[in-house]
């Protein structure tokens, strides 16, 4: 059989999408396009995610001399979530030598957004799962940005309400019926009925164990969960490959985790591991903050970046247009 190579898929794509726009040949998707109805009408719309000149361009190696030659002390590479929470940490702590760089004209990476004339908009992450005790540096985070307005008399936190998304009641249309809930529940066989109330049954003792070190298990971040052998071995297995070996057959379940896993990391089940598919199947809250939704997340964070550290940095940090890694050397100190 022969095979096509990325381009000829990406053009091939392209043409039977009806892109149109100056500029836009197959291997170019990044941009405003417009797609064909194939009845006269057409929608606007747009593809965004990483710019595949600018990773060409890397690929190929072929930039210009550097023009100017900066030195700084801490260089942050990605101005997605992490890079972005990495400098509010530094520009928080009156750290301002450091410089934030990004591929793209914007900061936000998987977390970025938009706005159109409604209403700000997430791309791709949208919401953040109520925090863990652990998640300490989320919570300083969250306190910052008024998210979190105070701790009750046991700790929890009190967050804003309106930064509050309550867990969406959905539903599935299935064999022409609609039934409540995602977990697939119409027309199955009493094995599979029995194997979907083994799996939630194995999520909630998960969910419940603490470690033999005292940690809690699927503690977030994972350095702070417990580090028993068994629990961190689901770090080194596929979630698919772990309900395979522990005997769960149900194409409902394994429909039900895949769409979790795409749902909460963008990816298959066949590639999150075990440990983190244990987390979000069933979901982990009831309520969620969705600040990423009105492009609060990284947007506040760039501008908190910008409030705080000095008018040297927050130029840098901001990343105001495009940032300048091709024709910049960079040099730790
Ligand atoms: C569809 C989808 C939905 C998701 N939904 C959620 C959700 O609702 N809630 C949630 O908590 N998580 C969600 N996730 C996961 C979440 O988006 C990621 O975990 C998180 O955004 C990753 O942040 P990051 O900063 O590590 O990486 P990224 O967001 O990928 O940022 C990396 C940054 O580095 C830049 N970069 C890359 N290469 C270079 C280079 N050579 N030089 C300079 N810069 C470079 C990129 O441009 C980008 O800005 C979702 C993921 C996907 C795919």
């Amino acid at each position: 059989m022969s095979r096509i190579t990325r381009k000829q898929f990406l053009a091939l794509g392209a043409a039977s999408l009806g892109l149109a726009g100056a500029g836009l040949a197959g291997g170019e998707l990044a941009g405003r396009v417009l797609f064909s109805t194939g009845e006269g009408g057409a929608v606007p719309g747009e593809l965004v995610g990483a710019s595949s000149s600018i990773g060409h361009r890397l690929r190929g190696g072929t930039f210009a001399a550097p023009g100017d030659i900066r030195r700084t002390d801490v260089v942050i590479v990605g101005g997605g979530v992490a890079g972005l929470g990495a400098g509010y940490r530094l520009a928080r702590a009156g750290y301002d030598d450091f410089l934030l760089l990004d591929l793209e004209a914007a900061p936000g990476g998987n977390a970025a957004s938009g706005r159109n004339e409604v209403c700000a908009f997430p791309w791709g992450a949208h919401y953040v799962p109520l925090l863990t005790q652990e998640a300490k540096a989320v919570r300083a985070l969250f306190e910052d940005f008024g998210i979190i307005t105070g701790y009750g008399p046991t700790g929890v936190p009190v967050y804003d309400e309106y930064a509050l998304c309550a867990d969406p009641t959905e539903r599935l249309y299935r064999y022409g019926r609609w039934q409540d809930g995602l977990v697939p529940a119409i027309g199955l066989t009493a094995e599979e009925e029995a194997e979907t109330g083994r799996f939630f049954a194995t999520m909630r003792d998960f969910r419940r164990r603490v470690g033999s070190d005292g940690r809690r298990a699927f503690a977030i971040p994972l350095d702070l969960s417990s580090q028993d052998a068994d629990l961190m071995a689901l770090d080194a297995i596929a979630m698919t490959a772990w309900m395979e070996r522990e005997g769960y057959r149900s194409p409902g379940l394994a429909w039900y985790v895949d769409y979790c896993c795409r749902d909460d990391y963008g990816t298959r089940s066949k590639d999150v591991s075990a440990w983190a598919g244990s987390i979000i199947s069933p979901p982990a809250t009831a309520g969620r903050p969705m600040p990423a939704s009105r492009g609060w997340s990284p947007g506040r964070k760039a501008t908190a970046i910008s409030r705080t550290a000095s008018p040297r940095s927050s130029a840098r940090a901001c990343g105001h247009g495009r940032l300048p890694l091709p024709s910049t050397q960079l040099v730790a100190a």
